[in-house]
């Protein structure tokens, strides 16, 4: 039997710290949630069923991955701190059907350990993520095309608006746009900044994003697609001309000509183009560079 019973309540918590000396650590995001109505929901919204696989990111002392453990077929749970691994020990010793992987959420090929650990399961991906990482390890999961069914995770407030922002609208940036091109995202509820220890200075937000079978847009070149994206957003004030001709290294009059190509206005803004736009616009360079390498007159 378990003797820890409620792992969000805060003198629980103090207690299993204090007796395996552990103290915060602001750099690897350690916020620990103390809210006990925020993980199952979290662990409801992700969708774990029996017959899913779920992988976490940073379990702490284990009160989502414990969520998470009772709805769930397997849990995986990736932790950085060796600190926190006596103690996963022995607040999730009920479950046997969890595995916690000592290892950093970036460097891990997570493309294996997916296939070794979950043969045959559908895998979702449930997390409260440390925020020093928040958009790497969002970008790095959809980037890789790994067989997952959806991310629901906790993040900032802000980075939630901007991560879950729609081209054409006035948030959206780099990255909303290359989350839209994976995922269908959505914000789901607010925690408040009272809900962690140590409380940090900025509410969260719980966002799930559906990965999407097929991107909303055709595009014929992924890298030269998203390297259009960063230009177009890179320069924000400026028009999407001057800012992809500057960070492209492209002369004004061929991102005009493209512009023109793609029907889009240069002087719009990055944030005022649609998801089709952008992989039009995309193309329109694209052909442009080709018909000048091979000497063409644009
Ligand atoms: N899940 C717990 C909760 O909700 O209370 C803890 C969440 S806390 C915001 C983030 C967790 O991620 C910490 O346990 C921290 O040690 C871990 N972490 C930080 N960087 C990591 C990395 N690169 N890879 C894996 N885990 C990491």
């Amino acid at each position: 039997m378990c003797f820890v019973k409620n792992l969000s309540d805060i003198a629980v918590i103090r207690d299993v710290l204090s007796r395996h000396g552990f103290r915060f650590s602001k750099s690897l995001g350690q916020n620990f949630l103390v809210n006990p109505g925020v993980c199952p929901r979290m662990a409801e919204e992700c969708g774990a069923s029996p017959e899913t696989g779920v992988l976490e990111v940073g379990p702490g002392i284990g009160v989502l991955t414990a969520e998470l453990a009772k709805r769930a077929g397997r849990v995986v749970s990736i932790e950085l701190d060796q600190r926190l691994l006596p103690v996963l020990d022995e607040t999730l010793a009920d479950f046997s059907n969890v595995k916690i992987v000592n290892g950093d959420v970036m460097k891990l090929d997570l493309a294996r350990l997916l296939a070794e650990e979950f043969p045959g399961m559908e895998v979702v991906v449930c997390a409260n993520l440390p925020y020093y990482i928040t958009s790497p390890v969002i970008m790095r999961l959809l980037e890789e095309k790994l067989p997952i069914a959806s991310l629901t995770v906790m993040v900032q407030k802000e980075a939630a608006e901007r991560l879950c922002a729609l081209p054409g609208s006035r948030a959206c940036g780099a990255v909303s746009a290359a989350v839209q091109y994976y995922a269908e995202p959505e914000v789901l509820f607010s925690v408040g900044r009272g809900s962690f220890v140590p409380q940090p200075n900025v509410d969260s937000a719980v966002i799930r994003f559906r990965i999407r079978k097929a991107p909303p847009v055709e595009v014929e070149d992924e890298r030269a697609f998203f390297s259009l994206v960063k230009a177009a957003f890179g320069q924000r004030r400026k028009t999407v001309a001057n800012s992809v001709s500057a960070l492209l290294g492209l002369p004004k009059e061929t991102v005009q000509r493209a512009c023109e190509a793609a029907g889009v206005s240069p002087t719009a803004r990055a944030e005022q183009l649609s998801m089709e736009q952008l992989a039009a616009l995309s193309s329109a360079i694209g052909a442009r560079r080709a018909g000048e390498e091979k000497g063409e007159n644009q």
